[in-house]
């Protein structure tokens, strides 16, 4: 028949773990054997620490909930003790509930725990930023043993309480100090803070439950990306000890400086050098545009040196929006150097037609916002 393990506990169906801990909290300090030694007491306190053990675990709550006895049937040692497999959740408890939080009260660690995460590092090209691409990677991480399945013990075997620390996972040395007895508390050498040993461990890990492997994966990085970002690739990482949840596996991407563009954010800017006579009479330039191929920069007559050409809407995709920024060219007007004996003859008919142009010397402080030293002075104060 199915235990009250509510009634025992002197709590309601609904109860809150946090109520459900207290009042058990509550039970055990009156019924602990080392306060009250009544034989009576002490079959008491074997009751509600079972109680508790059943109602603090979910599984076994639910049991109880739809009418069951998860310690009935082979599921635990009931009201007989507390040897063995997760009685001992009940112990520490019983040491929480004594010696209250803190170092005396942590109990085993676990041995199956969350794996770390891993950085992959992947260099790109612009074009490849721009447009997203798939790649296969290998990487090298802790996973899963295959032979044992993460349980770390050989064939049918299975881990032991560890008998350093009776499967507390630390053990306690009690000294006297002038402010009286000061109990600490360590992880147990023996089992590592685990509270369990593994005597006939898997022949592949060593117990560990997983094992480092080299695998690829294909690794889809979305069109926008830049140099520094990282793509979150869930459950990729390493596998935890005792096979515990794998962690993220981040791919940080370098990107590689493009021969042509230098990039700012979602902008691209180049330079194109212009003759002078082209400068002068205007002319069209093709640029490899990242994603556009080809694309035609129409560059005005009487274009300046250091004149700037935008292209709105031919720069990189936005990462999320996927809208696109700019491409900026500056221009620069090249001056010939070398000139044949029909050049020189050209330029000077070229000169007599714009005899009224001269090489002038000109203020320093031009009204027009254009003077050399205020240009300067824009350029210090990052105006
Ligand atoms: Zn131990
Ligand atoms: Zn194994």
């Amino acid at each position: 028949m199915a235990r009250d393990y509510y009634g025992l506990l002197g709590v309601d169906k609904g109860v809150s773990d946090t109520e459900l801990k207290r009042a058990y909290r509550k039970l055990a300090r009156k019924y602990h054997p080392d306060v009250n030694p009544d034989e009576a007491a002490q079959a008491k306190f074997k009751e509600i620490s079972a109680a508790y053990e059943v109602l603090s675990d979910p599984e076994k709550r639910r049991i109880v909930d739809l009418g069951g006895d998860p310690l009935e049937n082979g599921g635990g040692n009931g009201f007989g003790g507390f040897g063995g497999g997760s009685g001992f959740g009940g112990l520490g408890d019983v040491f929480e509930a004594f010696f209250g939080g803190g170092a005396a009260s942590r109990g085993p660690i676990g041995r199956v725990r969350p794996g770390s995460d891993s950085l992959l590092r992947m260099r790109l090209d612009l074009n490849e930023c721009a447009t997203g691409v798939t790649k296969q990677v290998t990487v090298d991480t802790a996973v899963l043993c295959d032979r044992c399945q993460g349980r770390g013990t050989h064939g049918d075997s299975r881990p032991m309480a560890c008998d350093t620390c009776h499967g507390r996972g630390e053990v306690q040395t009690v000294q006297r100090s002038l402010l009286g007895q000061v109990m600490t508390s360590r992880p147990c050498p023996t089992c590592r803070g685990v509270g369990e040993v593994i005597p006939d461990p898997c022949h592949q890990c060593g117990g560990d439950g997983r094992v480092r492997a080299r695998r690829d994966i294909s690794v889809k990085i979305p069109a926008g990306v830049g140099d520094g970002m990282r793509v979150r690739l869930a459950a990729q990482g390493e596998v935890g000890s005792g096979g515990g949840p794998a962690g993220d596996l981040y791919v940080e991407v370098h990107e590689q400086l493009h021969e042509i563009f230098a990039r700012d954010g979602d902008d691209l800017h180049c330079h194109i050098s212009v003759p002078m006579v082209d400068a002068a009479l205007g002319t069209t330039v093709a640029v490899d545009a990242i994603l556009d191929g080809p694309t035609d920069i129409t560059i005005p007559p009487g274009t300046q040196p250091g004149a700037t050409i935008a292209l709105r809407g031919h720069g990189m995709p936005q990462l999320r929006s996927g809208a696109r920024g700019d491409l900026h060219a500056h221009i620069e007007v090249v001056v010939p150097e070398r000139l044949d004996n029909h050049d020189i003859e050209l330029l000077r008919t070229f000169k007599q037609h714009r005899e009224r142009e001269t090489a002038e010397v000109r203020s320093a402080h031009a009204p027009h916002g254009g003077g050399l030293f205020s240009r300067l002075r824009e350029t210090f104060s990052g105006r």
